[in-house]
């Protein structure tokens, strides 16, 4: 028969070890219903999403991403009021040597919130891009496709793009069409990551490996597939090129999520 205090002994120790299988079952539990991606209100934000630093705030219930913005640049624009911090004026030429002229509109804060999928997938049936917000770049400006108006060329408006080529719309909602000036020039490179469009696929910049993506590198869609920095087992991407259709071609290559204002 042992003494007691032995027999005390070996009851902590037992308990001690069913604790550590409990603790451990739990944490099992909670690390593959995280990156299970299952509905969870504590899901982390992956941080790719970070580079989005125009947002004000993001969020993941682990199916989607939900990213608000106000929605104006974080650069000079002559398209700001007069008296802005932002604002200085422009003349000359802006994309592809296109004498400017500056559209009636001006900028004003937005307020969108883009909710897109956390993990895209390529959709079996390809979505037309609407009019209007089809992406958020990184600083919190959204992405217009590459038409004025329904199946409208951007012919005419190309002259109203800016210093950062981007433009107002009617509303005053500014946005870009094509390559995000500032944000090629000054914050990430040619190369970097630039936002990301609605079915949650990011957007690249207009260089790669030091040499200019041009539609012919691209599918139907204005995208292709390889590892990228930001997604070392690789993802598909859309480039901004230089030539219709810039940004996206004949649609989404996922399925879209969705915009609110
Ligand atoms: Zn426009
Ligand atoms: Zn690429």
């Amino acid at each position: 028969m042992l003494p007691s205090f032995e027999k005390n002994n070996m009851y902590h120790i037992f308990i001690s070890a069913a604790t550590i299988i409990l603790l451990s079952a739990a944490s099992c539990k909670k690390s593959s219903t995280t990156s299970s991606g299952n509905n969870s209100s504590n899901a982390a934000v992956p941080e790719v999403y970070k580079k989005i630093y125009g947002a004000t705030s993001i969020s993941t219930d682990g199916n989607f991403i939900t990213i608000k913005v106000d929605g104006v640049p974080d650069h000079k624009s002559i398209y700001y009021p007069v008296g802005n911090a932002l604002y200085e004026n422009f003349s000359g030429t802006t994309f592809k040597g296109t004498a400017f002229s500056k559209n009636p509109n001006s900028i004003a804060s937005q307020y969108y919130t883009f909710k897109i999928p956390a993990n895209p997938t390529e959709a079996s049936t390809k979505q037309a891009t609407p009019l209007g917000p089809i992406g958020v770049s990184i600083n919190g400006v959204p992405f217009f496709n590459q038409y004025a108006g329904p199946n409208q060329p951007l012919t005419g408006e190309i002259m109203s793009f800016d210093q950062g080529w981007g433009h107002p719309a009617p509303g005053n909602i500014y946005h870009y069409h094509v390559e995000p000036l500032y944000l090629t020039n000054v914050k990430v490179g040619k190369s970097g990551l630039l936002g990301f469009l609605l079915d949650g696929f990011p957007v690249y910049g207009p260089v790669e490996n030091g040499n200019p993506v041009t539609n012919a590198n691209l599918d139907a869609y204005h995208g292709h597939k390889h590892v990228t920095t930001e997604y070392p087992g690789g993802i598909y991407h859309y480039h901004i090129t230089d030539a219709d259709p810039y940004i996206n071609g004949n649609g989404f290559f996922g399925t879209p999520g969705t915009v609110s204002r």
